[in-house]
């Protein structure tokens, strides 16, 4: 016997069929012999319907809220996981299993008052865990919870994923398990690279790095979360038989386990290959080489907003000019050079240049740390396809280097093929 928690995503309860699916998922965990809590998405696309009411309606003169009222905004797009918690609690009981559903506010799921992108500071799980030991299953509302204000608050979109891991860490659950639309963390894109295989496992570490280089699997802020509180955290496919051979296996469900690197025996040096599209590369050439010049660029980028990925800064020659190159989100690039421009005299450089549709190929291993010669054999591949290299930053499990957007899909099949992650 285990406590789990079980994540479904939109496209998991996107319908009634669906739904009636999800619950035999959820049937099976039961009739094992498991203690569960189920935590919900809305059902596809009916957040975005509801964000989209929100924006139409018109703006509170003077406030400096991200939409309109962001507590009305919260009230508005939660009630899309109320419904589909309620339908999954009445398709499960249909089947004989004894649920309820449950809205962040009623457990409860305590947030900050940063409304619509609240974070989560407390879960108090003592009647959870009560009814949930008592072979009740309790299906959860994702994405939401109570302020301190007394208001529902939201986590910004993709939140249950982060829901669902709060709450395995709060009942203290043996895993979560993510069910989404994919069946696991692959080593990279299988759209680029149809020879893409399914990770068994991947560690904490490198599922950040993952996630927030693109691969859309899971929310950045819930592997986060898991990788603190330390949740076996597993991703798998709610569009299998749920009762298929194997789909109940407690040690080894079919999917990708995301845990500490201590569970992984057989590390391998390079782990995935990710992409980011749509960065922007901004170069300012001969800037002043003095103290407070990087913190006078990189400030008011920052204050406006603008998310700085890559920063390369090179060493002056003479000891008074250097060159600044730093990437940002192709979207931002308008927004980014005209904070420049107006700071420009302060920070004195000579012109500032800028090209659209790069994209950054990143290389991630936790085995890196004790292997040399990782980026040299990244640099080989792209060069032998005659890859030019624009901008390189490394972190102790990651290299990230910066292409044209035109040589994308080329780089990643490179990469993933040199670090011999096509085999088995
Ligand atoms: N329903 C919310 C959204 O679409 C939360 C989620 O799906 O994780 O963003
Ligand atoms: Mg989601």
């Amino acid at each position: 016997m285990a406590r789990i928690v079980m994540k479904f995503g939109g496209t998991s309860v996107a319908d009634l069929d669906r739904i009636r699916n999800v619950a035999r998922h959820v049937k099976r965990e039961v009739d094992a012999g498991n203690e569960v809590a189920v935590v919900v998405s809305a059902m596809s696309g009916k957040t975005n319907e509801l964000v989209g009411w929100a924006q139409q309606m018109p703006k509170v003169s003077g406030g400096n809220l991200p939409f309109y009222d962001a507590r009305e905004y919260d009230a508005i797009v939660a009630s899309g996981e109320q419904v589909s918690a309620g339908l999954l609690a009445i398709a499960l009981q249909s089947m004989g299993v004894d649920a309820r559903s449950w809205q962040g506010w009623q457990i409860p799921i305590k947030t900050d008052n940063a409304h619509g992108a609240a974070r989560i500071v407390d879960i108090d799980a003592t009647t959870l865990i009560e009814r949930i030991a008592r072979g009740q299953v309790a299906v959860v509302t994702g994405f939401q919870g109570i302020g301190p204000d007394n208001r529902i608050a939201t986590l910004g979109r993709g939140g249950s994923d982060t829901s669902a891991v709060a709450v395995a860490a709060a009942v203290k659950a043996d895993r979560c398990d993510i069910y989404t639309d994919v069946d696991g963390v692959y080593t990279t894109d299988p759209r680029i690279e149809p020879k893409a295989r399914r990770l068994s496992k991947i560690s904490f570490e490198e599922m950040l790095e993952m996630a927030s280089l693109g691969a859309k699997v899971l929310q950045v802020r819930s592997v986060e979360l898991a990788m603190v509180h330390k949740v076996r955290t597993f991703v798998r496919s709610s569009f299998d038989d749920p009762d298929a051979p194997g789909m109940g296996d407690p040690d080894n469900p079919p999917g990708t386990l995301i845990c500490d690197e201590d569970e992984i025996v057989e590390q391998q040096v390079v782990t995935g290959i990710a992409y980011a599209k749509d960065e922007a590369q901004i170069s300012l050439r001969r800037v002043a080489d003095r103290p407070g010049v990087a913190a006078g660029i990189f400030g008011p980028l920052a204050e406006a907003g603008i998310n700085v990925d890559m920063i390369v800064q090179n060493i002056s020659e003479d000891g008074s000019r250097t060159d600044m190159t730093f990437t940002v989100p192709s979207g931002d690039v308008v927004k980014a050079l005209a904070v420049l421009e107006e700071n420009r005299e302060e920070l004195g450089f000579d012109v500032i240049q800028h090209e659209t549709g790069m994209v950054k190929v990143s290389v991630i291993g936790i085995g890196m740390r004790s292997h040399a010669g990782v980026a040299a054999t990244a640099f080989n591949a792209l060069s032998e396809r005659g890859i030019n290299i624009r901008a390189i930053t490394t972190s102790e499990i990651k290299i990230s280097i910066l292409i044209d957007g035109a040589y994308a899909e080329l780089a990643v099949r490179a990469l993933h093929s040199v670090y011999g992650l096509d085999k088995q």
